[in-house]
């Protein structure tokens, strides 16, 4: 894919929006979207729209009509108090205005009566932050006037803090806009239907206040898109921080010092530049720079340093990243730099958008029905490595009680070092490993077809045998099929030692799984905490050089065909191990180890 881009998540832009939406709607505040930090993208208004946004803000026309040309159906409020040589457009292009000047808002009513039209404005009151807005003891004064004009209809007040001077949105600012709000409503006899409160920033005073007075709306953009609140840079729980993502990509790798070497004058940018002796490094240049990106609001994804940016260069430490020439290299965004990666033309576009459980099933019963296409031709090179039982190991580990008597949880050397590490791992998280499964016999693998074979028959006593059949497989092999024959492939999940229980993996109840589409490992429609728990399973074992089944987020292959497909590799390891070669293999080996004949 082409870099430098940025890659825009539709699913968690519309998530954060219906989060806080509901949020904000639980004491009554409605929001507006404000669109100006994505330059009013069609894409991405709509995606709100459809998740439940009525009115989007910018502080643009350009961006407004961008959206009302490609079809965007919302109301449309203009954010920036208008020009006066641009009144007509934002008669024309827009539905609704801030407003803080008098001599503005009569040209609006001058434009409406010509048009024929009526246009909507909310005064904008100045608190304390200095930007736009009335000073109070002047507001009765201008409303007086505004009421007069023809064409205007005054829809509400509203205010702006913590833009030019970072003055907290406080309960007391809060209360004052409430107050003047009533007293206004009082002296004109009239009704205000929006008393705008302010942006992102006053998410700590909506979480923490106990009556949200008059105040009835907020403009939120910074918190939508990228699930921070902007006065303390802290992330608001439940939201996406990573909904967009810059990726450039690294054009020079080579170890290089730290210090230049020559005397310092000024650099391209005519700072004096400073730089931090830490010897020989690796030094990564990014083909991507200040003219495409804000770069101080850039934050890496891996562990590596920004040393500095030119106009078209990001220099890094790449410090221990596996990186080469042509690597890509990701980095989530502060609002700066959302704002100008968004409008640079140098970064492409790139927008991924949720799919549907229907579209993301048939995407993986294709690709399964292809895996056990390809599997089925894989050569297998059978390298002879002994099995070992997982429960003779110190490892930390839960064995689930299996249907099969004298279970002895075996599984092929490497993956017997692989688990211990993961389970390590698992330990300085405060969890524990559950094995539920490892190499089956065919004996263990048909009492498992057939247990869930009469289960299925009394749950749908009118299929047919065939019908029963197929439902069976879509979950469990044909005793030839199983990798688990081949002591290659593990059944695991997670134990929270903090919670006591199992991990909420979407489809579990404890070690009970419902087998339906929804273990299919990335299925769209389970929890947002069971993502997080499947992502934290399977990366443990993908780290591993494990593949996740297709169907199933608890099987792990490692070795065998299954493996063997999906890492394209010219043959499999591991073989099937037959009972009887494990059987005769255990009497010459009766402690810990059997090996394959
Ligand atoms: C930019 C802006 C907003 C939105 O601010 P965020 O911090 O992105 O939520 C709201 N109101 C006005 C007047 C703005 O200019």
């Amino acid at each position: 894919m082409s870099t430098p881009r940025i890659d825009i998540n539709l699913g968690k832009i519309a998530h954060n929006a219906k989060v806080l939406s509901s949020l904000f709607q639980s004491k009554g505040i409605n929001i507006i979207v404000v669109t100006k930090g994505v330059c009013g993208h069609p894409h991405i208004a709509n995606i709100l729209v459809k998740s439940g946004v009525k009115i989007l803000a910018d502080s643009r026309i350009a961006n407004i009509k961008k959206m009302q040309e490609a079809g965007v159906k919302a109301t449309f409020l203009l954010i920036r108090t208008p020009m006066i040589s641009q009144a007509e457009s934002v008669v024309l292009d827009t539905d609704m205005s801030l407003n803080s000047e008098l001599s503005v808002i009569k040209k609006l009513s001058e434009f409406a009566i010509l048009h024929g039209k009526v246009h909507k404005i909310i005064l904008m009151v100045e608190l304390g932050d200095l930007r736009e807005g009335i000073v109070p003891s002047l507001l009765e004064n201008t409303i007086k006037k505004v009421l007069a004009l023809k064409g205007i209809k005054l829809q509400g007040i509203g205010t702006n803090l913590a833009c030019f001077s970072g003055v907290k949105p406080t309960t007391e600012k809060m209360d004052m806009l409430s107050t003047i709000a009533v007293s206004i409503e009082k002296k004109f006899h009239i009704k205000l239907s929006i008393i705008s409160g302010g942006n992102s920033a006053n998410y700590n005073w909506f979480s923490t206040t106990k009556d949200v007075g008059r105040i009835n709306n907020l403009r939120l953009g910074e918190s939508i898109f990228l699930g921070y609140e902007p006065l303390t840079g802290k992330p608001i729980p439940k939201l996406h921080q990573d909904a967009f993502m810059l990726v450039a990509e690294v054009i020079e790798l080579k170890n290089k010092s730290s210090v230049p070497n020559g005397e310092i004058g000024l650099d391209s940018f005519g700072n004096k530049p400073k730089f931090k002796d830490q010897g020989m490094i690796r030094r990564a240049i990014l083909a991507m720079g200040v003219q495409d990106v804000m770069v101080t609001g850039l934050t890496p994804k891996l562990d590596i340093e920004i040393l500095g940016a030119g106009g078209d260069h990001i220099i890094i430490n790449a410090k221990k990243e596996d990186l080469k020439v042509g690597s890509d290299v990701s980095f989530t965004l502060k609002y700066g730099a959302l704002v100008t990666a968004m409008n640079s033309s140098y970064i492409s576009k790139n927008i991924i958008t949720p799919i549907s459980a229907a579209a993301y099933c048939a995407i993986i019963e294709e690709k399964d029905r292809l895996h056990k296409k390809n599997t089925a031709t894989m050569p297998i090179n059978e390298d002879h490595t002994p099995l070992i039982s997982l429960q003779d190991s110190d490892f930390n580990l839960i064995f689930e009680k299996s249907i099969q008597k004298n279970y002895r949880y075996l599984v092929r050397k490497e993956v017997y070092k692989k688990i211990g590490r993961i389970s390590k791992l698992l330990d300085n998280l405060g969890k524990k490993l559950i094995i539920r499964s490892a190499w089956r016999s065919f004996e263990h693998q048909q009492k498992l077809w057939d247990q869930k074979a009469s289960f299925m028959k009394k749950k749908y006593p009118k299929k047919t045998a065939e019908e029963i059949n197929e439902i069976v497989s879509m979950f469990i092999a044909p005793k030839r099929q199983s990798t688990h024959a081949t002591g290659g492939a593990v059944d695991a999940l997670i134990y929270d030692l903090r919670k006591k229980c199992v991990m909420d993996f979407g489809t579990n109840d404890g070690l009970h799984i419902d087998l339906n589409k929804k273990c299919y490992p990335k299925h769209p429609d389970i929890s947002e905490e069971a993502k997080k728990n499947r992502k934290l399973l399977i990366k443990l074992f993908e780290d591993e050089d494990f593949v996740c089944d297709h169907k199933e987020y608890w099987h792990f292959d490692y070795g065998n065909i299954g493996w063997a497909v999906e890492k394209n590799k010219e043959y499999a390891n591991y073989g099937i191990l037959k009972e009887s070669y494990v059987q005769s293999a255990t009497l010459n080996y009766p402690d810990k180890v059997f090996f394959y004949l």
